[in-house]
């Protein structure tokens, strides 16, 4: 059977990459989400086990030293990491595993999974960036001035990954993502045995 490929989307905070993620995974099939091990608390209708798995700090740290994650970042204050164990499963299994994580942890991906793909989403301008952050009303004005200033920095970093897409138009930038991950599938999967096989005949 056909391995699944890993699948990161990154972007800076208030990009829409959430909501982004969430039409993927309704309309892609063979892929699934990861699920992330935080240890921040648990927000509103969050629940643990679907959105995250919430952890203590002394449990994140056992999981560093058995070397539990594939990847793992401090984000703000909080520290997030992947599991090995279910994200292997779910490539052996053939599925595609979608990673909605920070660029930090996007690059130590591609060390460890050399066939992830990275996509970073980008907004259209840093006043629209702004302006969504501020639309959303969920942080004070520091906190939104921290925000930008982080979203900054991530998108220097964007440099380093395979595929940028502008979400200033929610579907087109759905269809832009689509397009890279199917290309990326039809590139990557073709068997190595038709290879050999039409070399030698
Ligand atoms: P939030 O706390 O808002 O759910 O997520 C904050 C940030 O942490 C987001 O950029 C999200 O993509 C990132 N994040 C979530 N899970 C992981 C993870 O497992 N690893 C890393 N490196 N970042 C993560």
């Amino acid at each position: 059977m056909r391995k699944g490929n890993p699948i990161v989307v990154s972007a800076a905070s208030g990009t829409g990459k959430t909501s982004l993620c969430r039409r993927l995974l309704q309309t892609l099939s063979h892929t699934a989400r990861s699920i992330s091990y935080t240890t921040r608390i648990r927000r509103g209708e969050e629940v643990d086990g679907r959105d995250y798995h919430f952890v203590d700090d002394g449990q994140f740290d056992r999981m560093i030293e058995q070397g539990e994650f594939v990847e793992w970042a401090q984000v703000y204050t909080r520290r997030y990491g992947t599991g090995w164990r279910s994200v292997q499963q779910q490539l052996d299994e053939g599925l595609d595993v979608l990673l909605d994580i920070d660029v930090q942890g996007g690059l130590q991906i591609r060390d460890k999974l050399p066939n992830a793909v990275l996509i970073f989403l980008l907004p259209p301008s840093m006043a629209e960036l702004r302006r969504r952050l501020e639309n959303r009303a969920e942080d004070t004005a520091e906190a939104i001035q921290m925000r930008l200033a982080k979203a900054r920095a991530e998108i220097r970093q964007s440099r380093s990954y395979d595929y940028l897409v502008v979400n200033d138009d929610f579907d087109q930038a759905e269809l832009d993502l689509r397009a890279i991950i199917r290309a990326h599938h039809i590139g990557r999967n073709v068997p190595a045995a038709l290879v050999s096989e039409l070399l030698e005949s």
